[in-house]
């Protein structure tokens, strides 16, 4: 059972608003085994959605159609429904009567506009609206069936819920086909995706053959590289023992070919991960930021219950605040010296029991001879001061937030090698 998406809207492919309706259909398509392989958006345009659809339909034995059912002139959607299924569109009295006592209930009149909304292919089973005015509309084509449902997304999902997945399971089980689809994302900092790429190229390869799990490479942006594991097995069961499986072998790779750079699994964030290690060791933090300006005590800090571990943090963006207030030695500022002193001396001054620091070139001008980039990490850590020094790429926000990153990420290296 292929499942095709098709979302209408002008301002889909204007880029004015994101298109989270296929985003949250291929979520849950795919978490009740239902695969879809293709997705369009397509805009107000009569020609190009009658287009899409009869693409659609030649390709997949299900289209789920969301937006253009309402009552204004651009909600086209039910008259390119009708072409493409060659019917007739007819008004339907029930929804005309449920459409006017629903404005009577708001204590408004009907305006005529919303008659079209009665408008259905002949043929079509409603989907009765419970949130909105729009039906969501059920054709039959041959063996195939077209689910038509409004834009607005809580629309959507309760008829995705209450009328379209039910009937879509039922077709699958009738054609036999049961499986059900389980993910996990490894979330890696410090590697390229084509590195990463290379580490798995062979294992991607063995995986083809067999297709019950796939691996995918996802960047995204300032928070590393994800790694996205997805299996299909025969229930539930079946597909979590292969993903648990997979997971273990592609864990041992990475490591092996790239070292410690997986820093959590699924929706954690480097915070959450700075989090538990700190929390399970009962250690408590303090910042130093140069370069950062606060954005490593703010991301530690939007972690609930941070103050159980997060002392706080000096922002000593000048010079003689480095100097006066962490006692740093007077010298270039943006060196791994001044970096090591910036987290002892943080440490100190803030009781903590681990000192983080960073210092380096936002740019776009050099300092002190070093160019835009240079990244300087300090960690106080019990007897051991240390610092790594690094190369960053962008510009200035960029440069920053990944020094911000980077330095978390330096910390929970650290603390894995000391547990
Ligand atoms: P209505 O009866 O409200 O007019 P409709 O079926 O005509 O619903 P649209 O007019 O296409 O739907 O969209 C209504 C609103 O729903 C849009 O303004 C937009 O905010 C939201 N919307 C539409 N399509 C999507 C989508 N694919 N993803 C997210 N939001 C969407
Ligand atoms: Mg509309």
């Amino acid at each position: 059972m292929r499942v095709e998406i098709v979302a209408v809207g002008t301002e889909l492919l204007l880029g004015q608003i994101p298109d989270t309706n296929s985003q949250w259909l291929g979520e849950h398509l795919a978490a009740n085994g239902i695969s879809s392989h293709f997705h369009q958006h397509v805009g107000d345009n009569h020609e190009r959605i009658v287009l899409a659809f009869r693409t659609a339909l030649a390709r997949s034995d299900a289209m789920i159609v969301c937006g253009g059912l309402g009552p204004t002139q651009d909600d086209i959607t039910r008259a390119a429904l009708a072409e493409v299924l060659n019917v007739p569109l007819v008004r339907d009295e029930q929804i005309v009567a449920t459409i006017r006592a629903m404005f009577v209930s708001r204590g408004r009149t009907m305006p005529d506009n919303n008659l079209l909304q009665a408008d259905v292919p002949l043929g079509a089973t409603i989907i009765p609206q419970t949130r909105g005015t729009a039906p969501g509309l059920v054709c039959s084509v041959g063996q195939k069936v077209v689910y038509a449902v409004p834009g607005v997304p809580y629309e959507m999902t309760d008829m995705f819920e209450r009328a379209i997945l039910p009937d879509l399971l039922a077709r699958q089980r009738l054609a036999g086909e049961t499986s059900v689809i389980t993910s996990r994302v490894l979330r890696t900092w410090g590697a390229s995706e084509s590195a990463l790429a290379e580490a798995l190229g062979e294992r991607f390869d063995e995986l083809a053959g067999d297709g019950r799990v796939t691996i995918a490479f996802l960047a995204s942006g300032i928070e590393g590289i994800k790694v996205r594991l997805t299996a299909r097995g025969d229930d539930a069961e079946h597909a979590t023992r292969l993903l648990a499986g997979e997971e273990v072998v592609i864990r041992a790779l990475i490591s092996e070919k790239l070292g410690d750079i997986i820093f959590g699994a699924d929706q954690e964030t480097m915070e959450d991960a700075i989090a538990t290690r700190l929390g399970r060791r009962g250690v408590t933090l303090a910042v130093a930021e140069s370069i950062t300006g606060g954005l490593i005590a703010s991301r530690l800090v939007s972690i609930a219950g941070a103050s159980k571990w997060f002392r706080g943090g000096v922002v000593s963006y000048a010079s003689e605040v480095k100097f006066d207030l962490l006692k740093v030695p007077r010298g270039p500022v943006v060196s791994p010296e001044a970096a090591e002193a910036m987290a002892v001396g943080v440490r100190s001054l803030l009781s903590s029991d681990i000192g983080l620091s960073v210092t380096g070139v936002a740019g776009p001008e050099e300092q002190d001879g070093q160019p835009a980039g240079t990244v300087f990490v300090g960690l106080a850590m019990g007897e051991t001061v240390e610092h790594v020094a690094l190369r960053l790429p962008g510009d200035r926000p960029r440069i920053r937030a990944y020094s911000a990153i980077s330095a978390l990420d330096a910390l929970r290296r650290a603390l894995d090698r000391a547990d």
